[in-house]
């Protein structure tokens, strides 16, 4: 190493060392009150806006502004769907562009039982009565333990939002099955960041503030769906994107429908069951 190179490198560290002095000795402004008081500029930034009060009390969990869609005692909010059950684009793309928000279908023909929406294998999905487009929805949901089942057949219903975009509802408690079809999946999009399940048979929560897509008057897509959830209070899926549609088979994209359509729950052949649905509108 020369004595230049070190002179230079000398000459910076020292400027670095004195610069620094200069930046910690600089002076912390005081703050002038009595100046201040003359034009209170804090007030540019305070925001004044009617905020509603939501109201929840520890024993319904259901907060005052919010819709229930399941109060323990009949399945009235709900009826079959009107949409058959799809596997991809193939039927999704001429099936969307019939989807009504408002349609009158055959009553539900799920158990209601203690307090408990179940699902009757082989009576088909139900959809609620009204329909929904942004929206928070809490729902609590149990997988039966159930002998021989692994897999998607171990217990497998689902939340269809617009009856179209699930979130899996599945026992993924030490039972394998691909990541993106897990309990708390965007099925096929989008794998949980955790596995948040507990053992079959206890009630699980899902707090879910879905985003629906927009479309423009001509049916092009202006934002994807968004999904964010909590599974028994854990955050596993963070504002994600869905590409379009569930589809079983092949890749989604995204088909126009309107602002606003039903939540459909999935009748996947096991006796899942669900208590306390409510729904806030976003
Ligand atoms: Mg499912």
């Amino acid at each position: 190493m020369n004595n230049s190179f070190i002179k230079i490198i000398s000459i910076i560290a020292l400027t670095f060392i004195s610069l620094s002095g200069i930046a910690q000795n600089k002076p912390i402004p005081e703050v002038n009150w009595d100046e201040l008081n003359k034009t209170k500029p804090w007030l540019a930034t305070e925001l004044y806006k009617e905020v509603s009060h939501v109201k929840t009390n520890s024993t319904s969990k259901i907060p005052s502004d919010a819709m229930s869609l399941f109060n323990g005692k009949d399945q009235s909010k709900w009826q079959k769907p009107q949409s058959p059950i799809v596997t991809g684009m193939k039927q999704f793309d001429p099936l969307i562009r019939t989807l009504k928000s408002n349609y009158n279908g055959e009553p539900s023909e799920w158990i209601v039982e203690n307090g408990q929406l179940i699902v009757n294998p082989g009576k088909g999905h139900i959809a609620s009565k009204r329909a929904f487009g942004d929206i928070q929805l809490h729902l609590e949901w149990l997988s039966p333990k159930a002998k021989g089942k692994e897999g998607q057949k171990y217990s497998n219903s689902g939340v269809f939002f617009m009856g179209i975009y699930e979130v899996q509802i599945l026992n993924s408690f030490q039972n394998k099955t691909y990541a993106n079809g897990q309990a708390g999946a965007i099925y096929k999009q989008h794998i949980p960041l955790v596995n948040a399940s507990l053992p079959p048979d206890n009630w699980q929560t899902y707090d879910i503030i879905f985003m629906a897509p927009k479309f423009s008057d001509k049916g092009t897509l202006v934002s994807p769906a968004k999904l964010t959830v909590l599974h028994n209070g854990i955050l596993i899926q963070n504002n994600v994107e869905l590409l379009g549609p569930t589809c079983y088979i092949g890749t989604p994209y995204y088909v126009a429908h309107p602002s606003k359509l039903p939540l459909v729950l999935q009748d996947h052949g096991d006796p899942v069951r669900f208590r306390n649905i409510w729904v806030r509108e976003l």
